[in-house]
């Protein structure tokens, strides 16, 4: 079943054209990773899709409805949410009243409190500290739980890799098929290649905003994913 589908899709930056007439879809239960250089569109097509950057053209689709138009914080409520570059936790509540600021739109489905402690247990023995005295990825993985309370559809991961070593980063991205396991489908950011290709069922390389290579890891050779990522040839 499909359940996003982004069809040509533009999304401008004043002049600058940064998502270019992009269509891609995803089907329910899919790890999707987007992969690209500096500056290929990754992060103006996620915040296209969390409602944060509004499409100069083309449709977005979640299941059957069109939230092409939909502001931002009605995309919680229609099943979308996003983990954003850098965290942006509150840096002065704890990590419980963190994780909490994302049951705030909550819509019905498998996701509470006692199930993302679960998916991470460190954080319940953690619940009472403030989100200042969390390492990087520790608030990394609390943004992904206080996106996973809102009990979304369509998870949206934004560089989760950015600043983080990656030891830290294999451990967090462990906890991804428990996510998918649960009903929720996965679009990731990533610029880190060989992460993405381990995580992910399926991936699309973007070049200036435009979509240059899609398919399973496994389908693609390194040279491909090489040209496509340098626009080569
Ligand atoms: P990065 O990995 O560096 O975040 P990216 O693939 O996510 O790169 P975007 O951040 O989506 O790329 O940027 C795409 C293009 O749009 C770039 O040329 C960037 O400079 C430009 N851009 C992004 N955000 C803005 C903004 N708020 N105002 C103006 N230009 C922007």
């Amino acid at each position: 079943m499909t359940l996003l589908s982004i069809r040509d899709l533009t999304v401008h930056h004043g002049q600058l054209c940064a998502v270019d007439g992009l269509s891609l879809e995803l089907e329910k239960g899919e790890v999707l990773a987007v992969i690209g250089a500096n500056g290929a569109g990754k992060s103006t097509l996620l915040r296209a899709l969390a409602g944060l950057n509004p499409p100069t053209s083309g449709s977005i689709r979640l299941g059957d409805r069109d939230i092409t138009r939909l502001p931002a914080h009605k995309r919680v409520s229609a099943g979308v949410a996003l983990v954003p570059e850098g965290r942006r936790l509150f840096r002065s509540l704890t990590v419980e009243e963190n994780l909490l600021t994302g049951a705030y739109r909550q819509r019905p489905g498998p996701w509470t409190l006692a199930r993302v402690y679960e998916l991470f247990p460190w954080m319940a023995e953690r619940r009472k500290q403030n989100a200042s005295q969390l390492s990087g990825g520790e608030q990394q993985s609390v943004a992904i739980g206080r996106a996973l309370l809102s009990n979304p559809d369509l998870l949206l991961i934004d560089e989760l890799s950015l600043g983080l070593a990656p030891v830290i980063v294999r451990r967090i991205y462990e906890v991804l098929p428990g996510i998918v396991g649960s009903g929720t489908t996965a679009l990731i950011v990533e610029q880190d290649v060989s992460q993405a290709m381990r995580v992910a069922d399926r991936v699309h390389c973007l070049l200036e905003g435009r979509s240059v290579l899609e398919g399973r890891p496994q389908d693609l050779t390194p040279e491909q994913v090489e040209h496509a990522y340098f626009g080569i040839g």
